[in-house]
């Protein structure tokens, strides 16, 4: 085993026993790496401590040479010197088990832009943005340029079903709900990152779960499995 030192996200942590677990970064090299971590649940354990999640840290492992066995942990600590995010925040929660599930690699600037982001925001703002970052981040389409049927540029509402907006015309002939003209812009600012324009959004709940709803039928990704979302 060689020593390594990288910075990384956490995503992951799993008891293995009373004292051990297994973790799962996002390294600077765009990996995603699982590591057995020994006696980070004793109580008094440093490394434990630097276990936050959306927290810039600084990994020392020794990284396994065979493909069968994990790397180990040395020591982690916080290199963070922005805000960091202490609640405990289920979009980002999400978000990880989105990454983990679906991908070998990941771009860590990427994930960084998104902790950055969503360390601004409320809890529920955050749930937003990291939903809608899931469907992105998925590959699926959602046809934020014109109706998905018939292409018409005047947009009317937005549809779960036909993964995307909808003329007047096309959700009437196909009795879809009418969202609200700002629900409707909202998904141009998420696909921005323009997230200011959620402080005062009215629509939060319903917007909620429009995105979760989309994820269960159009992603691949059963959202009402993970972390007991109901
Ligand atoms: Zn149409």
């Amino acid at each position: 085993m060689s020593e390594t030192i990288m910075k990384c996200y956490l995503l992951d942590e799993k008891e293995t026993n009373t004292f051990d677990s297994v973790i799962t970064v996002l390294t600077n090299d765009n990996s995603i790496v699982s590591l057995y971590a020994y006696g980070t649940k004793k109580i008094l354990s440093k490394n434990s401590r630097n276990l936050i999640y959306g927290d810039l840290l600084e990994i020392e492992f020794f990284r396994s040479r065979s493909k069968n066995s994990l790397s180990k942990l040395k020591k982690i600590k916080s290199i963070n010197n922005s805000k960091p995010i202490n609640y405990w925040d289920f979009g980002l929660l999400l978000v990880n088990t989105f990454i983990i599930e679906n991908n070998k690699y990941f771009k860590f600037k990427e994930y960084e832009n998104y902790i950055n982001i969503i360390s601004n925001l409320d809890t529920d703002e955050s749930l937003i943005f990291s939903l809608f970052k899931i469907i992105v981040w998925s590959g699926t389409l959602i046809n934020l340029r014109c109706c998905s049927i018939c292409g018409d540029n005047k947009i009317k509402t937005i549809s779960i079903g036909k993964m995307g907006y909808l003329c007047a015309k096309c959700a009437h002939s196909l009795n879809e709900y009418i969202h609200d003209t700002d629900f409707n812009k909202i998904f141009i600012d998420l696909k921005n990152e323009n997230v200011d324009t959620l402080k005062d959004f009215k629509f939060k709940n319903q917007l909620i779960n429009f995105l979760k709803s989309y994820i269960d039928k159009n992603v691949g990704f059963k959202i009402y499995n993970h972390l007991g979302v109901k």
